[in-house]
């Protein structure tokens, strides 16, 4: 690989390229611009590398996604580490099987990305003091303080949408203590988002070097382009293969698109929204309008602003003729129930975010067609949700019974956020 650029800059190909190393430790680049690999070049042994174990064959997609870069003699060990838990493909019928990545300590599929980025912070950082900052809309605040917590010289500081998280997904980073603050926000997702933004822009902190840890830094998305093709060495469909990933923030299926364009072969990628339905939008008339935040029982994908899609536009510019279609679609919380309550009557009890996506790929598969739905979070995550809808109780231990108290809460207000950002440097 050659680098990595931003694409933000009107001049994105004939910018200096970043390494790895780089493009990680900034998160964001010039105009808040997002990081992307100059460009793709495809894997030339996949049917060799669809042989191998899981680790060992995403030790050598990331080295190959890279490339030359202090951080690549470590990937063995880093991924090793990160990857330490199941991933499987199950079959629904004889169309349709669903890829679980929510078997990682905070049950949700962000545990690939947080762990991988918490091990590159840890063996590129050289001791200085860094403060990682999250915006989270429920599932990455748990993922990314369970994968930094009690790393030395690292304070993680979470910010979430005061009524956005359920309590079980709260219970994976508020409270936690130790090197972990997590912070509610009166406002929504985006607010918590802009917030984090400005703080990025700003860089006030003296001494201290703040880190993104949301879906807009690279290394998390690298690291999750390395699960689908798990799904291709699992999967025995002869028919084209319709990937279908719940939707908020469009860092999964860039991811999937990356993989893609590696090689993976897929047909379609089809990312799907709630009613926060912008990208479907855009899709259809080319006018990005976000409206404001509807909420919803799919609270991780309450985006109306997506920041990774600018990065999936990218893909299509540089290289077209690799690239799977793209589709994107909307479904409506009436029919994220139903989806729920059909897959549970079947036997697979799903939470509502991988029954949203189940929803979108049942309404688009051909019969002579076969899909993966890529499930992102335990239904155990949601199991007040899951058990209202569906009638059944979603089993997973350690689940804390105690509400947590919420605090402290700020306004939707960058000047609130700085005083607590200044408060937790040294
Ligand atoms: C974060 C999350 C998503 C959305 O992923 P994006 O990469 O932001 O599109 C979907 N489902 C669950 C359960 C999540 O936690």
């Amino acid at each position: 690989m050659n680098g990595f650029i931003n694409i933000s800059q009107a001049d994105a190909s004939s910018q200096e390229k970043l390494s790895f190393t780089q493009a990680l430790l900034r998160g964001l680049g010039r105009g808040d611009g997002l990081f992307m690999p100059a460009s793709i070049i495809p894997l030339d042994n996949i049917p060799e590398l669809l042989q191998c174990p899981f680790i060992e064959r995403s030790v050598s997609i990331l080295q190959h996604l890279i490339g030359a870069d202090p951080l690549r003699v470590k990937l063995d060990e880093i991924v090793t580490r990160a990857f330490d838990f199941p991933l499987m493909l199950r079959p629904l019928d004889d169309q349709v099987a669903v890829l679980e990545l929510f078997h990682g300590p905070s049950l949700s599929f962000k545990d690939f990305g947080a762990r991988f980025l918490a091990g590159c912070m840890q063996h590129s950082s050289a001791g200085q003091s860094i403060t990682v900052l999250t915006a989270t809309s429920g599932d990455t605040g748990g993922a990314v303080a369970k994968a930094f917590y009690d790393q030395p010289n690292v304070q993680v500081v979470i910010i979430y949408p005061q009524h956005g998280v359920t309590d079980q997904q709260a219970a994976h980073f508020v409270g936690l203590g130790g090197n972990v603050i997590s912070v509610a926000v009166e406002g929504s997702f985006d607010d918590c988002q802009r917030l984090a933004k400005q703080a990025f822009a700003e860089q006030s902190q003296a001494g201290r070097k703040l880190i993104s840890a949301n879906s807009i830094n690279i290394a998390r998305l690298l690291a999750q382009v390395c699960y689908y093709f798990e799904l291709a060495a699992q999967q025995a469909f002869s028919a084209p293969l319709t990937v279908a990933i719940p939707s908020g923030n469009f860092g999964n299926s860039t991811a999937a698109m990356i993989a893609c364009a590696l090689g993976l072969p897929v047909k379609t990628v089809l990312a799907v929204t709630n009613e926060n339905d912008t990208v479907p939008r855009y899709l259809l008339d080319g006018q990005w309008l976000p409206k404001s935040v509807v909420q919803t029982i799919t609270n991780a994908i309450d985006i109306a602003a997506p920041n990774n899609f600018t990065r999936i536009e990218y893909l299509q510019r540089q290289q077209a003729h690799l690239l799977p279609v793209f589709q994107s679609s909307s479904i409506s919380e009436q029919q994220t129930r139903a989806a729920m309550r059909e897959l549970a009557s079947g036997g697979y009890l799903a939470d509502p975010h991988t029954a949203l996506a189940w929803m979108g790929l049942r309404q688009q598969l051909g019969n002579d067609e076969c899909g993966v739905v890529v499930a992102t979070a335990h239904p155990a995550k949601f199991a007040d949700e899951v058990q209202a809808i569906t009638g059944v109780k979603a089993e997973h231990t350690p689940s804390s019974d105690s509400k947590l108290a919420r605090l402290p809460l700020i306004p939707a207000e960058y000047s609130s956020l700085k005083k607590i950002l200044d408060n937790y440097s040294d």
